[in-house]
């Protein structure tokens, strides 16, 4: 009950990557980063055992960021053709390869990377890739020219990847979409149903990630233009609580999310953001507690998964490893109380 568990991502350490930077480059080459990106997989696991985290992931240690580590193995898809675009509805920039014809998975992206995570951990394993609408949403497209194809067509090789990694022995496979929290229109028309597709057939429990966001700039003016209320969720979640998709992961900790729409997640587990990735500021076990408390008024404790509101990368160790440290304490506060 009240299992904790992170969205994905840690901070990379500094001999392997550029600290606190998006899409940081990496600082070995060849062999010697093979061998540097396995050996930060072994800290981010441990981290998250030392810190109390009962489902852990491998940090993403091995990817430089969270969709294009995917998109390397796929053919159809060249990285020489880097153009600029805007992406989520034109909130940033950013550099991104372009689709030049049929896609095709080459060979698995994240294979190696599972067996080793659950070679070196006896605790329950997650996994992310990333969602087919924000894959589409973070590409160039010359070849499809409609991003619903182009978005089913990567569902299809999702499905090819999460089959392969489900059967490596992941206890949970998460997609992340956050391209769900903009464009509200096509997860009704087609998003949900591209989640279908990226997880037929797949052994493992299924959760999809849906938030506002690291805490870059571009993301926090971007918060500032929703309201006092950010009822996004309000029109997905109904949909998703229809779906396949077992867990949703979402974020609570020092948002406007309306708490009340979580009852909207009924029947699915809910992975619960306790922790904010946006500020550098260490909660308390106490303030974790608080979030975990005002969320069990509306998801059961069986069903409540303490976790963090998105990934860690942009922050440094020392304020992720105390995030975690927190998370679990204030986890363990609360569990004390409902088994009471
Ligand atoms: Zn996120």
């Amino acid at each position: 009950m009240l299992l904790t568990t992170i969205v994905g991502s840690l901070p990379k350490p500094s001999w392997l990557a550029a600290p606190r930077t998006l899409w940081a480059p990496w600082r070995l080459s060849g062999v010697a980063l093979e061998e540097g990106k396995r050996d930060a997989v072994l800290v981010a696991l441990r981290e998250q055992e030392t810190a109390g985290i009962d489902i852990v992931t491998d940090g993403e240690q091995s990817r430089q960021h969270f969709v294009h580590g995917f998109l390397e193995h796929v053919e159809g898809v060249d990285f020489a053709r880097r153009v600029t675009i805007g992406i989520r509805a034109d909130r940033y920039k950013a550099e991104v390869p372009t689709v030049t014809g049929p896609l095709r998975r080459l060979r698995s992206a994240h294979a190696a990377d599972v067996a080793f995570a659950r070679a070196h951990t006896t605790r329950k394993l997650k996994f992310t890739i990333p969602g087919p609408m924000t894959i589409a949403d973070t590409l160039a497209d010359e070849h499809y020219r409609d991003r619903r194809r182009l978005a089913l067509e990567f569902a299809r090789l999702i499905n090819e990847e999460a089959r392969e990694l489900a059967a490596l022995g992941l206890d949970v496979l998460q997609l992340d979409e956050p391209a769900f929290n903009v464009y509200l229109d096509d997860v009704a028309t087609w998003g949900i149903d591209a989640l279908h597709r990226a997880i037929e057939g797949v052994t493992c429990t299924t959760a999809v990630h849906i938030c506002y966001g690291y805490g870059i700039q571009a993301n926090i003016d971007w918060k500032a233009t929703l309201g006092g209320e950010w009822r996004q969720y309000e029109q997905t979640f109904p949909l998703l609580a229809r779906s396949r998709i077992a867990q949703v992961s979402l974020e609570c900790a020092n948002s406007r999310v309306p708490l009340e729409l979580l009852a909207l997640l009924e029947g699915k587990d809910v992975l619960v953001g306790a922790v904010d990735v946006a500020s550098d500021r260490i909660e308390s076990p106490d303030e974790v507690a608080a979030t975990i408390r005002r969320a069990l008024a509306f998801v059961p404790p069986e069903r409540l998964y303490p976790c963090t509101n998105c990934g860690m990368v942009p922050l440094t160790r020392e304020v992720a490893r105390g995030k975690l440290r927190a998370l679990a304490a204030g986890a363990a506060v609360v569990r004390r109380e409902v088994a009471r």
